[in-house]
């Protein structure tokens, strides 16, 4: 796995305030960017089928034989050969046998003749057409039949869903329920995955203590590390937790060297700024490279982007939203690109009108966390949490999507449309 750098825009380190003024990188080309650098899982397991929701296929799918294997009744009802069936008036056919789902009736039919069937049963020998129970008049043993069916009516023909041969799953499909149905279906039992990428999470900072420290007044709780291990929980990953690492650049970047031995790719939290006390930029430059730091994005500027050795390295800000925004804006398309799943858009987007006016400034993304919600006139709208600060996490867990105001557009008024992206499809 080796990753290019193919980074131009940095290469004098420029201050926080020097990029500002000069422009940032816009969030389009730096997701372009990261994508463009990234490596792709080549390496596959083989898994029992039952345990492959959420994985992505590395083998292509091809059907062993017909589905549905032999023409079958599509209803309850009587099989007969169109030839009985009349032109004008009714017909009157005797009925010799019973075909069932299971359990084929084997023996051929004469003229004159028909066969009670099931729906799902094998279309006997002889017969062609199915008519419905409900479409007959029974008499003992007896059914009469009008003249308004047609010949081949109410089968389900072989290969009618999939044909012998047909490709049905291609490499690169991240695996739903109704694959997993559609594989069963086939007989396949082992399945060949991607294996699970290896992601290394670390918080960074001397205030943060973790959950069962104690308090005081100058400490905080780690949350990072937890929204970012609950937004990790997925069958595709497996989860490397690094724990706190405190503001010393030697600490950060042993443990990141540590990390990048095992790790496809590492995330940290914190110390992305340019204060005192924020050296994982520098541990990534002596470690690996940066790519680039500042992106047009708010909340979640100060973005560091990079690698060490054979893993990626996204140095996510410090502040509680700015994690998570930057999280589902950008680690999470990379890391969906590096298990090469090809059919699963990251999350929807649409199109909703705003029932409110939103400040905002020309010359960057920002992501306004927001209530999606449906009217009594069942439109759907959408407003915001209130107080967007990027400490402020409470304004993540009241929403339930994000609102994405793009790089040149200004402020938002009250019946305007805005690109939304619902919660659901990333969660
Ligand atoms: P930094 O970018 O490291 O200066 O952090 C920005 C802000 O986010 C500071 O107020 C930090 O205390 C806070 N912060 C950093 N890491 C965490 C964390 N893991 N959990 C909660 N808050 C954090
Ligand atoms: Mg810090």
């Amino acid at each position: 796995m080796t990753i290019s750098s193919n980074n131009k825009m940095i290469s004098a380190q420029p201050s926080c305030a020097d990029i500002y003024e000069s422009g940032l990188l816009p969030v389009e080309q730096a997701l372009k960017q990261i994508l463009s650098a990234l490596p792709c899982l080549t390496d596959y397991e083989t898994i029992n089928i039952e345990q492959t929701k959420g994985r992505t296929l590395s083998q292509a799918i091809s059907a062993p034989f017909n589905v549905p294997k032999h023409n079958n009744s599509a209803v309850d009802g009587y099989a007969l050969n169109s030839k009985d069936l009349p032109n004008k008036d009714v017909a009157s056919l005797s009925i010799s046998g019973t075909a069932y789902a299971g359990k084929p009736w084997r023996t051929s039919i004469n003229p004159g003749e028909c066969i009670r069937i099931m729906t799902g049963a094998v279309i006997p020998s002889g017969t062609d057409t199915v008519i419905m129970q409900e479409h007959v008049e029974l008499n003992n043993n007896t059914i009469s039949v009008d003249s308004k069916h047609h010949k081949g009516q109410n089968i389900r023909l072989a290969g009618e869903d999939i044909q012998q041969g047909e490709t049905i799953l291609f490499p690169g499909k991240f695996i739903t329920p109704a694959d997993i149905g559609l594989m069963a279906s086939l007989g396949v039992c082992e399945i060949k995955v991607q294996r699970k990428l290896k992601i290394a999470i670390a918080s960074t900072g001397n205030e943060v203590i973790s959950i069962g420290d104690t308090h005081s007044a100058s400490t905080i709780y780690d949350s990072n590390r937890y929204s970012l291990y609950a937004a990790l929980q997925r069958p595709d990953i497996e989860i490397i937790n690094l724990g706190i690492l405190e503001d010393n650049p030697e600490a950060l970047l042993n443990s990141f060297k540590l990390a990048s031995k095992t790790a496809d790719m590492i995330i940290s939290s914190g110390g992305v700024s340019v204060g005192d006390a924020d050296h994982t930029k520098t541990a990534l430059q002596q470690s690996g490279q940066v790519d680039f730091w500042k992106v047009a994005i708010k909340p979640g500027r100060p973005l560091a982007f990079g690698h060490i050795d054979n893993s990626v390295f996204f140095g996510l800000p410090g502040n509680p939203v700015a994690v998570m925004v930057t999280f589902y804006q950008f680690v999470l398309p990379a890391l969906e690109y590096m298990m090469g799943i090809k059919d699963k858009v990251c999350a929807p987007k649409m199109q909703v009108k705003t029932i409110e006016n939103i400040r905002k400034k020309t010359g960057r993304t920002e992501i306004v966390r927001a209530i999606l919600q449906q009217e009594s006139d069942g439109a759907w709208t959408v407003k915001t949490t209130g107080k967007q600060g990027s400490g402020i996490l409470r304004s993540m867990s009241l929403a339930n999507a994000f609102i994405i105001l793009e790089h040149d557009r200004s402020s938002v008024k009250t019946g305007e449309i805005v690109t939304v992206q619902p919660f659901s499809g990333l969660f």
